[in-house]
């Protein structure tokens, strides 16, 4: 049997999980990919799959064995190491905060650790259960390497300018910053331009992740330079069930009518966007589906802002080289795609019909101003590549 690295996001509800194979050459060959679902509800269920896609195992957990992302974390690893008749060399883990200084991925030890915490109060509904399996892990299985990468990670080489609020500057000394997320994904797109698109990849290019999280980062010279997320992956871009853009005077106003701090929390990350706007779903194939005025609305919404936003981008390096699609709706939705671009006629940007249909990887006619791109994500992959990297440095 290979050298395996493990790779774990864990979100509040679900924990995802892939492994890899290391071969001879030290390449990573995807082998399984996996999910621990309705965590803390009722019907928790594991499904696991093999790289052709076929089901490995598909069944109910009992709600009392993941009750929280530690037990499921348990229900994996025991699921894991029946499976594999030992353990991975190495765990990597997405964690989305690694504050204003981690911009590479690090080793975990205890003061790591306890350093990582310390960003729970930027990041509270996402850094607690990313560090949950680090913690179970380093528990049962102390032993086994353990590597965090960071979601801010990426954006640490914007400018001064880039990482501000026009805030006066105690609250920037505290941490209020610019931090910039869907990192992995950006270096990701970034590593892959330079194999698949070597013309343009060292240029200024603008990259939007459109999943059921949204953002947009420019980003020059393989290195990000502006991103439209912002303190917390609440600001730019409309998303599944976030606002995006939104006047802070409607959050004062919210308070004003009652709401506490908990209601405002939940309503902003998880019923507004396109759920909100629609009043039907957070998924744009429900959306591109209906017939209903409010999910034209918001598909419409969506489109324009969103077009707004990656052009609005190009400010920070002075031009635009490449425009790049990725993410969930970015990889799969022509017509979303296609409603962007309607917006950017003025910039003599021009989609082809037929290759935006084929998904690309150019879906930009010959003469558009600037070529067009659609390039898959792969996060998973480069959390593993960095896992194996430090643990073979070790
Ligand atoms: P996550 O951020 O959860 O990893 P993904 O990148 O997988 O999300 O994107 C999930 C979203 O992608 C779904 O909410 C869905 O709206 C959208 N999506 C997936 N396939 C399509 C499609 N064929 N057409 C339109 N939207 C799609």
């Amino acid at each position: 049997m290979s050298d395996t690295i493990l790779v774990i996001n864990a979100g509040s509800s679900s924990i995802k999980f892939y492994l890899y194979d290391i071969d001879d050459k030290h390449e990573l060959a995807p082998r399984l990919g996996g999910q621990l679902e309705g965590i803390g509800t009722t019907h928790p269920r594991l499904r696991v799959r093999d790289a052709a896609g076929e089901t490995l195992v598909e069944r109910d957990i009992a709600p009392s064995h993941a009750p929280d992302v530690p037990n499921a974390q348990e229900v994996v690893g025991t699921w894991l190491s029946g499976h594999l008749g030992g353990a991975p060399l190495a765990v990597g883990h997405r964690v989305v905060h690694g504050g204003p200084d981690l911009s590479e991925p690090v080793l975990i030890d205890d003061d790591i650790l306890a350093r990582l915490e310390t960003f729970t109060p930027l990041a509270p509904l996402h850094q607690p259960n990313n560090l949950a399996p680090i913690r179970v892990i380093r528990e049962r299985r102390p032993w086994i390497p353990q590597v965090a990468c960071f979601d801010t990670a990426f954006h640490r080489s914007h400018s001064d300018v880039a990482d501000r609020y026009a805030l006066p500057e105690r609250l920037y000394l505290v941490g209020v910053r610019r931090y910039g997320f869907h990192g992995l994904s950006y270096e990701y797109i970034a590593q892959r331009l330079k194999q698949t698109l070597p013309d343009i990849a060292m240029g200024k290019i603008v990259v939007a992740h459109l999943g059921s999280g949204v953002s947009a980062c420019v980003m020059h010279q393989g290195k990000s330079v502006d991103s439209t997320m912002g303190f917390t992956a609440l600001e730019g871009l409309p998303m599944g069930t976030r606002p995006g853009r939104l006047d802070p005077g409607v959050v004062l106003w919210m308070m004003e009518q009652g709401m506490s701090h908990d209601e405002i929390e939940h309503m902003l990350y998880h019923d507004c966007g396109m759920k909100g706007l629609s009043g039907i779903s957070n998924d744009m194939r429900e959306l591109l589906a209906s017939n209903a005025p409010s999910a034209k609305l918001a598909l419409k919404y969506f489109a324009w802002r969103v077009a707004e936003g990656m052009v609005g981008l190009g400010c920070a390096t002075n031009g635009i080289d490449g425009i790049v699609f990725t993410a969930g709706v970015g990889e799969n939705s022509a017509e979303i795609r296609q409603a962007i671009s309607e917006h950017w006629g003025w910039l003599g940007i021009k989609l082809d019909p037929e290759r935006n249909a084929r998904h690309g990887p150019r879906i930009s006619t010959d003469d558009s101003r600037i070529g067009v791109y659609v390039v898959r994500t792969n996060e998973e992959l480069v959390i593993a590549q960095h896992t194996l990297a430090l643990v073979r440095q070790r």
